[in-house]
């Protein structure tokens, strides 16, 4: 982040304006609707410059500035239109301290102002940090289209109705919960619509409601495969309401970076080997949170019933009486092979596909690899990184052919995903030779040979779906 974004209390504090031309004015106009008190220096100071300083009781010095009017001052602007003054403000307003915004260059700036869109109590403030002024104001533009104007007047309802929400809910959870109930319902649609009577009334038989404790509940959801823009609606919403969320090692950066803001993150990660926080003491603080009366969004990757342990957590919730709701995710073999171009079913080459996992040494013995080794099917591994003998040696040794294709895609559908294609005779020399590292998904089959061609190309590269190219793949 190159500023640091903030909103500055500038009522009746001093500020000083260098310049007496159109962007003096306008800046005067915005320091003083935010109720700065102004002095503006400079040798022609225009008349509405003039009017407005009048109109406002600000001070003009019809003079050329000197490095003692910084003094005194919160913020500065210079617009003087000449760049030896700029600097010299510049230069003087940090040695006194003081931020300063030289409207020539952004050279001569400590702040720098955004674009904004004013539904005063509410704000938007948009800034590209001066790389891209015609963007900002091109968003700012959408924005406007997106508040309607009542916003203004649903804020100041909210305003004025704080205090008396505090008194009425002691508790913070409930308080929330309270004005969400506000913002997403009729008060919300009677007070922009300008019926502030009826909003009121609606928010005070809200408020008794909101008096009675509130259940908690769970919501199981599934994050996807790592690309947010994978995620559901129904996901995103969940991780913006909920009061916390409690996330799986799996669960990309990027993703959590949607959650709501002051919503607690809890991180259970499991790595591979490590056991700091077993499933019995995941289960038994998703029971405790749930029972406190938290909103609880239990965010895993993939989907969480599918190697996700999903099942073992909802009977924990339910064995206690608690709410829960589950939300599906895309799983990674969906996410992994839709990134990679690798069709899962494809007609005539496979027409079923198994989500398998070779895990430990007790799965890899479970498994029916007779059934497993069948042509004309795709399987799909999770959570195989570190059982790749055991899994080569049963397929084949069971029939499935040593040609068969496979891929592997490690980080799918992240920016550092790798897709690193073979047969399965090579399987093992393949994830020595590319150091294959966990998360990755094993896919087997016909189709793995489908989709991106080539060992380590970008995923963005066109993809080749015909038979040719399969044939062409299975002899190389
Ligand atoms: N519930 C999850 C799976 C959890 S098991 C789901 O539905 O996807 C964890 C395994 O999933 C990893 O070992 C890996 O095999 C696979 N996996 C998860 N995310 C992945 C990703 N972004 N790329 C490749 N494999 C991934």
């Amino acid at each position: 982040m190159d500023y640091f974004p903030a909103f500055l209390d500038i009522r009746n504090r001093p500020c000083l304006i260098v310049g007496g031309g159109d962007i003096a004015l306008r800046k005067a106009r915005l320091l003083s609707k935010a109720g700065a008190t102004l002095t503006i220096v400079a040798p022609n100071i225009s008349g509405p410059l003039s009017d407005l300083a009048v109109e406002k009781g600000h001070q003009l010095a019809k003079r050329k500035f000197r490095s003692s009017d910084v003094l005194g001052n919160w913020l500065v602007v210079s617009a003087t239109g000449n760049a030896a003054v700029e600097a010299s403000v510049f230069k003087n307003a940090c040695s006194a301290g003081i931020f300063c915004n030289g409207v020539d260059s952004v050279a001569n700036c400590s702040y720098i102002t955004p674009a904004i869109v004013d539904r005063s109590p509410v704000i938007v403030a948009i800034s590209s940090g001066g790389a891209a002024p015609v963007l900002a104001r091109k968003l700012r533009g959408q924005i406007e289209t997106m508040l309607p104007n009542g916003i203004s007047r649903l804020a100041a309802l909210a305003r004025d109705w704080r205090g008396r929400v505090g008194k009425h809910l002691g508790d913070v959870l409930a308080r929330r919960r309270f004005w969400e109930a506000v913002f997403e319902g009729p008060s919300a649609q009677l007070a922009m619509a300008g019926d502030i009577t009826a909003a009121e009334i609606a928010m005070s038989a809200l408020l008794e409601d909101s008096s009675v404790k509130q259940d908690g509940e769970a919501w199981l959801v599934g994050a996807g495969p790592g690309d947010p823009g994978l995620l559901t609606l129904r996901a995103l919403q969940i991780m913006q309401t909920a009061d916390v969320i409690v996330h799986d090692r799996l669960v990309s950066a990027e993703v959590l970076d949607l959650a709501r803001r002051d919503a607690d993150l809890i991180s259970v990660g499991k790595s591979p080997g490590c056991t700091a926080n077993s499933q019995e003491q995941i289960n038994a603080l998703l029971v405790e949170l749930v029972s406190s009366g938290k909103r609880v969004c239990r965010l895993k990757g993939g989907d969480p019933f599918i190697f996700g342990r999903g099942g073992e957590e909802i009977a924990a919730l339910s064995k206690e009486n608690l709410k829960y709701q589950v939300v599906p995710g895309i799983t990674a073999a969906a996410g992994c092979a839709a990134s990679a171009g690798i069709p899962l079913t494809h007609r005539n080459v496979s027409q079923s596909v198994a989500f398998v996992t070779a895990h430990g040494k007790d799965s890899i013995d479970n498994l029916d690899w007779a059934s497993l080794a069948r042509d004309k099917q795709t399987l799909a591994f999770y959570m195989s990184v570190k059982r790749l003998p055991d899994l080569m040696n049963n397929l084949i040794e069971n029939g499935r052919s040593a040609a068969t294709p496979v891929a592997f895609i490690e980080k799918g559908t992240m920016p550092e995903q790798r897709v690193i294609r073979g047969t399965l005779g090579q399987l093992t020399l393949l994830a020595e030779a590319h150091r294959i590292v966990a998360p990755a998904m094993l896919i087997v089959g016909e189709v793995a040979a489908y989709g991106i061609a080539e060992v380590g190309d970008d995923r963005h590269t066109p993809t080749k779906y015909t038979k040719t190219d399969y044939m062409i793949t299975q002899k190389g």
